[in-house]
């Protein structure tokens, strides 16, 4: 293993001012830790921040949500503030990973986490995310789990994260501390398209801490759905996933609408000039349709040919990628807030599983 010195700090300031090169914070540690035991990451410092006083789920003056960079994944969806005003990160966050992780992984941390593109973790093939310049063997190769819009023959990578979605989705900002003071980054700033740099996952600085999440009041709650296919019903990354919010007038028609899509690009894939096609429109199957397909007019496959079709790879999904859309706006119209997760076993009568609560 890689040797590396570990600190760790009790305060947000001393937190910052121990950031040096090739420092990583440490917080729940679900993803990091893996990397480093399979030396894909080689931090030459830990900072654990475990203990930093950033837990607190509060809502503003203005109604915006303030999702703590170290609450859990499990306390952030069980909170009564965000089950009241973002059932939608709720529905994202428990169609992710499992109950353990989910209580061990934090707000924070869940934006950093790094790919599962399988030539990323093997150390003995190239990869231009982990070694730039070395190649993308992902985009000739296996390719079921890999990105359809935004990508490059540089990095076809997919971000894996469920509750990033969600947050794309209700327009989040992320609020970062450095030594060199405060920033806020809106959401879809955060993450980056691979473009000829597909070792640089988001925008955030060398030394830049997380603090905290501020998710706008917004009128979604009653019409917002997260729909995750999957390979498997648990405990598996999306192929395609999609968050769909709709904030409908009395008439039924829409007046403002979301949709963002994960498991297809870089990054999560918000689509505004296709968000704007429902606008003022009545919620038919027939829009949704239309609206799919405008989503996915730059959709192209990759990876080697699959069997026994001979197409690439992930041609697959964007045929799922579009009946997803069409089903997820059709659940958000319908007020259904999910397909999976902890709310569909309630609903199919099984006991929750134990989680941590607020
Ligand atoms: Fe590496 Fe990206 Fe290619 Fe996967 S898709 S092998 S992460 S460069």
């Amino acid at each position: 293993m890689n040797p590396f010195t570990y600190s760790r700090v009790t305060g947000v300031d001393d937190a910052v001012q121990a950031a040096r090169a090739g420092t990583h914070f440490l917080a729940g540690g679900t993803n990091l830790i893996d990397l480093m035991k399979e030396g894909v990451a080689t931090p030459a410092s830990l900072v654990d921040i475990g203990r930093l006083p950033l837990k607190e789920i509060t809502q503003a003056d203005d109604g915006s949500l303030m999702l703590g960079a170290l609450a859990s994944n499990a306390r952030t969806a069980g909170h009564p503030l965000v089950r009241e005003h973002a059932p939608l990160l709720r529905s994202a966050i428990l169609a992710g990973a499992s109950p353990q992780i989910r209580n061990r992984a934090t707000n924070g941390g869940n934006l950093l986490q790094r790919t599962r593109c399988l030539y990323f973790y093997d150390l003995g093939v190239p990869c231009n995310k982990r070694q730039p310049g070395s190649g993308c063997p992902a985009s000739t190769g296996l390719a079921r789990q890999h990105a359809i819009l935004g990508a490059t023959a540089d990095c076809i990578a997919t971000h894996p994260s469920d509750f990033c979605v969600g947050l794309a989705a209700l327009d989040a900002r992320v609020h970062v501390r450095s030594a060199s003071g405060e920033r806020v980054i809106p959401f879809g700033d955060f993450h980056r398209l691979p473009g000829d740099r597909p070792d640089l996952d988001t925008t955030l600085q060398p030394g830049e801490l997380i603090t905290h999440l501020r998710v706008p009041a917004n009128r979604f709650a009653r019409h917002c759905t997260y729909l995750k296919v999957r390979d498997r019903a648990s405990y598996a990354f999306a192929l395609v996933s999609v968050a769909a919010a709709l904030a409908l007038e009395s008439d039924g028609s829409v007046a403002d609408a979301r949709l963002v899509l994960g498991g297809v690009a870089h990054k999560p894939w918000r689509n505004v000039a296709a968000e704007r096609l429902l606008v003022g429109e009545r919620p038919t199957p027939a829009l949704f349709l239309a609206v799919a397909r405008s989503v996915l007019e730059e959709a192209r496959a990759w990876g080697g040919p699959a069997m026994p079709e001979g197409l690439p790879g992930n041609a697959f999904k964007i045929v799922l990628a579009e009946r997803a859309i069409v089903r997820a706006l059709g659940m958000a119209a319908a007020g259904i807030p999910t397909n999976t997760g902890e709310d569909a076993f309630r609903a199919m009568g099984h006991a929750a599983a134990t989680e941590a609560t607020p």
